[in-house]
């Protein structure tokens, strides 16, 4: 372990301003454009979760009282596949790209160079809270930019830990701990870039505090995702699959399927599945929820379906647990199907067909994922070609996000812009237009008077 470096040390110099001053002050020395920089970065990062996975997972657990495993699958594994992505790759995402100059602009050359944006602000939410804290520093860091980070205040343990390892490991980096207050504070500080993943209320907050200073925002929110279960679809497949995504994390998962489609003549049996792999998988054990506040709303949202409840029942707000819950056509109007659920409730509703179910994912806001089941290309075709939705995963749910090739992101409400691999470098770069011309020749066509040009007009 390297002692912290002098110009990322958040403990010196105190107050917001200042933090930022002294990231603004690694940037402005030019330190952090080269690879050997960028690439001596991103080594720091993987050295932190490969000899810190453990300290790493215990807060997670002291926050969200996940087990060790989840945490390792789910938050740090996913962030050191982005780091050894963006190793590998970092020296053909640099390099510059020559575009045809056209004969009216001859004799030139024209390149595309992508150059850092400056210091990014990074604002992180609870629920992954060192992979969605880590991956937007991978790509900001790829990029070649200082980054300030803002954990969440509702996971004190692993803020405090980012806080405290970060700066052995990297340079260009400061954590900043704290909530709504800290974070606004951040952003008047006129930074470079917002990179903010949490709800579309406060995305909302965030953006239009950006706007004041023309400060370019990633938006990556939430929202309710569907899974579509066709009858050409194998229904216990779909039936693991879709409580795989939705289980991870108690359901606390931006990408988690939010409720389920299911065609009318299938439905019945695939329910018989559902419940079937629900007590297979939690073992008719509750799961965690993140604080009191939180098993409130769960429970509320559940009082509120006027459906069938198939499974489950409310939350306890003592021992912050909740029974996987299943509700079975619940009111169209109701929160539960109106509000991003993030919690261990499923609802099903039934569907006539598929043109049903996609004309009701169409009359929603466009989801950050969209799940489809079915063998059949044609179906499959016709809800890629309907269906706008941040990403997509086809006879899957959540794994798309594991594909380093792929963009993540919403559209609409469910956000602006994207990362992982490529496309996070991208969010975190200026794409800078350069001509180069000669000056050894110097045709007089281009500058006026243009008399002879309107005589041949
Ligand atoms: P949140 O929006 O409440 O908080 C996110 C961050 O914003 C935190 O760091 C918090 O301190 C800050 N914040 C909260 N209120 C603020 C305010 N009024 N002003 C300024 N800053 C404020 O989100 P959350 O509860 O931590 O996370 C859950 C939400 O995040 C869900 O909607 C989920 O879908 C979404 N999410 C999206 C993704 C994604 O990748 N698209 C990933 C995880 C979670």
């Amino acid at each position: 372990m390297t002692a912290p470096h002098p110009l990322s040390d958040p403990t010196t110099g105190t107050g917001i301003p200042q933090t930022v001053e002294r990231m603004r002050r690694v940037f402005d020395g030019g330190t952090t454009r080269p690879y050997a920089w960028r690439r001596r970065q991103l080594e720091g990062l993987g050295r932190l979760l490969a000899e810190q996975r453990v300290a790493l997972a215990e807060a997670i657990d002291a926050d969200l009282r996940r087990g060790r495993f989840e945490s390792a699958m789910f938050d740090v594994a996913p962030t050191a596949a982005e780091v050894r992505h963006a190793i590998k790759h970092l020296r053909g995402w640099m390099r510059p790209q020559r575009v045809p100059t056209p004969l009216a602009v001859q004799p030139g050359s024209s390149r595309v160079l992508r150059e850092p944006l400056g210091v990014a602000l990074i604002i992180s939410p609870w629920n992954y809270p060192v992979h969605l804290a880590l991956a937007p520093l991978v790509a900001a860091l790829a990029a070649g930019n200082c980054a300030v980070l803002k954990p969440s205040e509702l996971t004190p343990t692993v803020s405090a830990v980012l806080a405290r390892l970060l700066p052995e490991y990297v340079e260009g980096v400061a954590v900043v701990e704290g909530g709504p207050d800290e974070t606004m504070q951040l952003i008047d500080q006129g930074l470079d870039h917002v990179f903010f993943t949490g709800s579309p209320g406060v995305g909302r907050i965030v953006a239009a505090a950006a706007a004041q200073h023309l400060t370019p925002v990633t938006l990556e929110l939430g929202g309710k995702s569907p899974a579509v279960v066709t009858r050409s679809s194998n229904l216990r497949v779909a039936a693991r699959r879709i409580l795989f995504g939705k289980l991870i994390n108690s359901g606390q998962t931006c990408i988690a399927p939010d409720y389920v489609l299911v065609e009318r003549s299938v439905r019945d049996e695939f329910l018989g599945h559902l419940d079937a792999v629900a007590t297979e998988f939690t073992e008719r054990r509750a799961l965690p929820v993140l604080s009191a506040k939180h098993a409130e709303r769960l429970s509320d949202l559940l009082a509120g379906a006027d459906g069938q409840l198939l499974r489950g029942g409310p939350a306890d707000a003592d021992l912050l647990t909740m029974p996987f819950s299943v509700v079975v056509d619940p009111a169209a109007d109701s929160a539960l199907m109106s509000e991003e659920i993030f919690g261990p409730i499923l609802p099903v509703v039934t569907v006539d067909d598929l043109d049903d179910a996609i004309a009701r994912i169409r009359s929603g806001s466009r989801p950050l994922a969209a799940y489809l089941f079915t063998r059949d290309g044609r179906q499959r075709e016709r809800f890629l070609a309907r269906v706008s939705a941040g990403g997509v995963a086809v006879n899957h749910t959540v794994l798309h996000l594991q594909v380093p090739g792929l963009p993540f992101g919403g559209v609409g409400t469910s956000g602006t812009g994207s990362y992982h691999g490529r496309w996070g470098f991208e969010a975190f770069s200026h794409r800078k237009g350069v001509l180069r011309q000669t000056d050894r020749i110097d045709p007089p066509l281009l500058y006026p008077p243009y008399v002879g040009h309107k005589r041949r007009l």
